[in-house]
């Protein structure tokens, strides 16, 4: 596929979709349900791995390793909580996720070495890996003063999630701090 493919495609999206909905967001403002940090990995496209079609639903922040790093991202987070006062926060990362693996392979040049150095786990597993780097990010946002005035006040949940590349799964790893147990899914 190349890029006049991908604009024809759009006029595909444009012409069938959505219009009612299209112009009431634009008229009354979003009121995603949750605000969700990502990787930008193209493997985990957020709306379509929780079957979400329809524009509103997500305050998406997709940066590499899901990583709650500078203002680019904290900013974003503020507003969503703040303003746009999404009641979930989650911050989902993946299997297989190639920020990790860097961090694992002592990365720590360039633009990329101080994205990575966001990471900080002890696993040298990367199966294990993913999963101390979510924990370790929710830490991280949860420490954020709008999202611990969010909790204290009981206006949002926060969770650590993690996508499974081959079997398209999400499982949640934690919501608030604790693990999530058997049957929370
Ligand atoms: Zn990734």
């Amino acid at each position: 596929m190349n890029i006049i493919e991908l604009l024809e495609a759009n006029k595909g999206f444009a012409s069938k979709l959505y219009k009612g909905l299209l112009k009431e967001l634009v008229e009354k403002g979003q009121k995603p349900i949750a605000t969700i940090v990502s990787c930008s990995d193209s493997r985990v496209p957020v709306e379509i791995i929780f079957n979400q079609f329809r524009p509103g639903t997500f305050f998406a922040i997709r940066v590499a390793g899901n990583v709650i790093s500078d203002s680019s991202v904290k900013g974003s987070i503020e507003y969503a909580i703040m303003h746009l006062k999404t009641p979930y926060l989650v911050v989902l990362g993946h299997t297989e996720c190639g920020a990790v693996k860097a961090y694992l392979a002592g990365i720590n040049e360039g633009e990329i070495g101080k994205l990575v150095s966001n990471i900080k786990v002890e696993s040298k597993e990367l199966s294990k890996a993913v999963i101390e780097n979510v924990d370790s990010q929710v830490k991280r946002v949860s420490e954020m003063d709008c999202v611990k005035e969010a909790l204290d006040k009981e206006r949002i949940e926060v969770y650590g999630m993690l996508y499974d590349l081959r079997e398209g799964k999400v499982k949640c790893l934690s919501k608030n701090g604790v693990s999530c147990g058997r049957g929370t899914k």
